[in-house]
C-alpha cells in the first residue's frame, strides 16, 4: 500500500466547528457538570475541539423533555403525513449542507470525504424519506372475535427511545435508528459515539430548522460507562436501540433487564464469510474480497473477514487477492486518489496491530500488509493471512480492521461447516454461477444478511441485523419500524343487553 498525502479539497483542513455543546429540549447547552472531553482527528492524533461531556444528570434532564414531549407534546399526535412533511424536509437541509457534514465525518473518523459525500450523507437524506413514506401508513387490524365482541389493534409509538450509535458509520448509525423512531411518533435521546460526535450535533441543529418539535430529538456525546449506561439503565426511556460490540451489547441488555426491563435491539460484531467457488470470475472475486474488508478500513461489522476459497482456484485467488492489496491507496481521506484512511482512533489502531502480531505468533503466514504507515496519524496497511486455522485467534474475534483471512476449501458441505463457525451472524457473501450452489449456500448459512454475487449491498429496505451473537432486533426496512411500535388490542362488545 502506498501513502498519499494530499489535501486537494479545501474541506481538508479542519473546517471550523459549529456544535460542541449538549442539544436538549431544542436548544445547545454545556453539561450540568461543565466537564468537557476532546475530540480527535484520526488524521494527525490532534485534538479537534472540545464537546461537552453528558453524564447522568444531563440524561436525566433528556429524558424529562422527552418524556414531556411524548406525553404532552404534537409530535406523537400530530398526523403521519404532517410528520414524514418535517422529515422530508430534514432530508432536504441534510443534502444540502452535504459537504460540510462530510468534512467533519472525515475528520472525526477518518472516512473518505468523498464516500461520505456522495454515499452516506445521500443516503441518511434516503433513510429518512423512506420512512417519511411509511409514517402515514401505520395501522393495525380489525379483530372479528366472537358472535358478541369486536376488537381492533392499535400501533402506538413505544414512547420514550435510547440510541447508543457508534463511531464507524456516524451518520448512517443516527439515521438507520433516528428515522423509524421519528416515523413512529417516539420521542429520543441520541447518544453519539465518544470518537464521533460532530456530525450528531449537526443534524441536532438541522433537526430543530426542520421543525421538529423541541424535545423530541436530544443529542447527549458522552462516554458509555456514564452517558450511555444512564441511558440503558434509566427507569423512564421505554426501549433501548445499540449498534456496538457484543461486549457492550451484552451489559446494555443487562442493565435494561436489571432497571425497568425496556425492549433492547442489539447490531453487534461480526466475521463475516465470504465464499468464493471454483467457478467464479478470479479478478472479480477478489476485488470484491478486497473491498469486502477494506471499504471504510475494515471498520464495519459485516467486514469479509474471512474469504474461503476452492482449490481449485486458491493459488490464483491469493496472487489477486495480493496484488491488489499492494496497489491499494492509503491516505488523507480528502485525497480523491485515496481508498482508505486513518482507523477512527488509537485504541482501535492499537487493538488491531496487536491482532496482527497474534496471528504471526500463533503461525498464519502474513502476505502482505501488517504494519502501521506513516509518522502520525492512525494508518494500517491491507493486511492478508492465509494459513489461517479456523480456531486461532485472528479467525475468530472481530478484529474491525483492515485484516483478511484467507481459508481454502474443497466441497460445498466444507464451505458451508467453515462459514458458520463462528460465534457471529451477521453476513455472509458466495461467488459462483452455479443457482443450485446459490440456493443450498444461503440458505445454510446461519446470518442476518446473504450476498450472492455482490457484497455490502444495501438498501433502505433490505432488513439489516444479526443471528447468533452479532444480536437481534433489525436496523433498515419497515422491520425497523416495528421495533418503535407497540401492539395494543381494544375490544368492545358489539351490543351490550345488560347496558
Ligand atoms: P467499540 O468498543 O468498538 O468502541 P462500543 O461497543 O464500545 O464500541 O461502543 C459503541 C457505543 O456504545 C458508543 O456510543 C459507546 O460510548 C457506547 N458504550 C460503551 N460502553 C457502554 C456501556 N457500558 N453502556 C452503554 N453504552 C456504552
Amino acid at each position: 500500500a502506498t501513502l498519499s498525502n494530499g489535501d486537494a479539497h479545501p474541506l481538508a483542513k479542519i473546517p471550523s466547528i459549529k456544535f460542541t455543546k449538549l442539544f436538549i429540549n431544542g436548544e445547545f447547552r454545556d453539561s450540568l457538570s461543565g466537564k468537557t472531553f476532546e475530540t480527535v482527528d484520526p488524521r494527525t492524533a490532534e485534538v479537534i475541539v472540545r464537546i461537552a461531556e453528558g453524564t447522568k444528570e444531563d440524561i436525566d434532564v433528556a429524558v424529562k423533555a422527552a418524556r414531556d414531549a411524548f406525553d404532552n407534546g404534537p409530535w406523537p399526535r400530530m398526523p403521519g403525513v404532517a410528520r414524514a412533511k418535517i422529515m422530508l424536509k430534514f432530508a432536504d437541509l441534510i443534502e444540502e449542507n452535504a459537504e460540510e457534514i462530510a468534512a467533519l465525518d472525515a475528520i472525526d473518523a477518518g472516512k473518505i470525504y468523498n464516500f461520505c459525500k456522495n454515499g452516506d450523507i445521500p443516503q441518511v437524506a434516503a433513510t429518512l424519506r423512506y420512512y417519511a413514506g411509511a409514517a402515514d401508513k401505520i395501522h393495525g387490524q380489525t379483530l372479528k372475535m366472537s358472535r358478541d365482541l369486536q376488537g381492533y389493534t392499535l400501533m402506538e409509538p413505544i414512547g420514550v427511545v435510547g440510541h447508543i450509535i457508534p463511531w464507524n458509520f456516524p451518520s448512517i448509525m443516527f439515521f438507520a435508528k433516528v428515522s423509524p423512531a421519528l416515523a413512529a411518533g417516539c420521542t429520543m435521546i441520541i447518544k453519539p459515539a465518544e470518537q464521533t460526535p460532530l456530525s450528531a450535533l449537526f443534524y441536532a441543529h438541522l433537526a430543530k430548522l426542520a421543525g421538529i418539535p423541541d424535545g423530541v430529538l436530544n443529542v447527549i456525546p458522552g462516554f458509555g460507562a456514564t452517558a450511555g449506561a444512564a441511558i440503558s439503565s434509566h427507569m423512564d426511556i421505554d426501549a433501548v436501540n445499540f449498534t456496538g460490540s457484543t461486549e457492550v451489547g451484552r451489559e446494555i441488555m443487562q442493565a435494561a433487564a436489571k432497571s425497568n426491563l425496556k425492549p433492547v435491539s442489539l447490531e453487534l460484531g461480526g466475521k463475516s464469510p465470504l465464499i468464493i467457488f471454483d467457478d467464479a470470475d478470479i479478478d472479480k472475486a477478489a476485488e470484491l474480497a478486497l473491498i469486502g474488508i477494506l471499504f471504510n478500513k475494515g471498520e464495519i461489522c459485516v467486514a469479509s473477514s474471512r474469504v474461503l476459497v476452492q482449490e481449485g482456484i486458491y493459488e490464483e485467488f491469493e496472487k489477486k487477492l495480493v496484488e491488489k492489496a499492494k496497489a491499494w491507496v492509503v491516505g488523507d481521506p480528502f485525497d480523491p486518489k485515496v481508498q482508505q484512511g486513518p482507523q477512527c482512533d488509537k485504541k482501535q489502531f492499537e487493538k488491531i496491530l496487536s491482532y496482527i502480531e497474534h496471528g504471526k505468533r500463533q503461525g498464519a503466514t502474513l502476505l502482505t500488509g501488517g504494519k502501521p504507515i506513516g509518522d502520525k496519524g492512525y494508518y494500517i496497511e491491507p493486511t492478508i493471512f492465509a494459513d489461517v486455522k479456523e480456531n486461532m485467534l485472528i479467525a475468530q474475534d472481530e478484529i474491525f480492521g483492515p485484516v483478511l483471512c484467507l481459508f481454502k476449501f474443497k466441497t460445498i458441505e466444507e464451505a458451508i461447516k467453515m462459514a458458520n463457525n463462528t460465534r457471529y451472524g451477521l453476513a455472509a457473501g458466495l461467488v459462483t454461477k452455479n443457482i443450485d450452489t446459490a440456493n443450498t449456500v444461503s440458505r445454510s448459512i446461519r446470518s442476518g444478511i446473504v450476498w450472492i454475487n455482490c457484497y455490502l449491498a444495501f438498501g433502505n429496505d433490505a432488513p439489516y441485523g444479526g443471528y447468533k451473537m452479532s444480536g437481534f432486533g433489525r436496523d433498515f426496512g419497515l422491520d425497523a419500524l416495528h421495533k418503535y411500535l407497540q401492539v395494543k388490542s381494544v375490544v368492545t362488545p358489539i351490543y351490550n343487553s345488560s347496558w
